[in-house]
């Protein structure tokens, strides 16, 4: 990107969510702009999806199941290499420390270069959204596990004992920020993101207009950047 950051010099992208379909809904642009750079993709996913319907005749442990095969297909769609689930319960995620020590072992184990979450500070949007308190948590979790935890050797020490050596991250990208500071131009990538989004058939099949949505909200991201479609972060460089 040439901006005087790290960018051009990255190899390995986390993307750490609290369901999944999140990356698809928020950062899919951005993964499949750096997957077809030749960026390494992998996405961490908190939650197992299980409470993702209030269909009765839809039962959480088949939903699990269901979910788990239309994020693999998403992922396929956008070029992400590997996914690690949680398996924490949908709705009632924490930012417990078992699960800041989970996000520090995967960190410690694919060594990002950036990692991606959400933005743990926000609790609603506007006047017509509430923020998912799984998100908020998995942000929470996920800032936590980057610094200090996966840099500092003495935190989580039985994950020496794994064989996990500390781990600088240099990059974090917070989606859903109220205070963006970076914008990543999707124009080339929004058509993936929309087809990767299709293949969550149980979360957008019963939709009306999602695509159109989706595709507006981009456009709303890139107002005044000089792009049509863009993905909006708040990015912090670490030292
Ligand atoms: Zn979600």
């Amino acid at each position: 990107m040439g901006d005087g950051g790290v960018i051009d010099e990255i190899e390995r992208v986390m993307v750490i969510t609290a369901h999944p379909d999140d990356a698809e809904f928020t950062v899919a642009g951005t993964v499949a702009r750096w997957a077809r750079e030749g960026k390494t993709v992998t996405y961490v996913i908190c939650t197992d999806g299980s409470r993702g319907s209030n269909d009765p005749q839809v039962k959480p442990e088949h939903l699990v199941a269901i979910r788990k095969a239309e994020q693999e297909a998403a992922a396929r769609v956008l070029g992400v290499k590997e996914i690690v689930y949680l398996g924490y319960e949908d709705g009632t995620l924490q930012p417990s420390l078992a699960l800041r020590r989970d996000l520090t072992r995967e960190i410690r184990r694919y060594r990002p270069d950036i990692v991606i979450c959400p933005d743990p500070t926000v609790r609603y949007y506007g006047d017509g959204y509430l923020n998912h308190p799984d998100h908020r948590a998995a942000g929470d979790a996920a800032l936590d596990a980057v610094f200090p935890s996966a840099r500092t050797r003495y935190i989580f020490p039985e994950l020496l004992a794994e064989g996990l050596e500390p781990h600088p991250v240099r990059e974090v990208y917070i989606r859903g920020s109220t205070s963006p500071n970076f914008w990543m131009d999707i124009s080339d990538t929004i058509e993936l993101k929309i087809a990767a989004l299709k293949q969550h058939e149980s979360q957008v099949g019963h939709l009306q207009g999602w695509e159109e949505r989706v595709r507006g909200r981009a456009r709303d991201e890139a107002m005044g950047q000089g792009m049509a479609y863009a993905e909006s972060f708040k990015r912090i460089v670490l030292g």
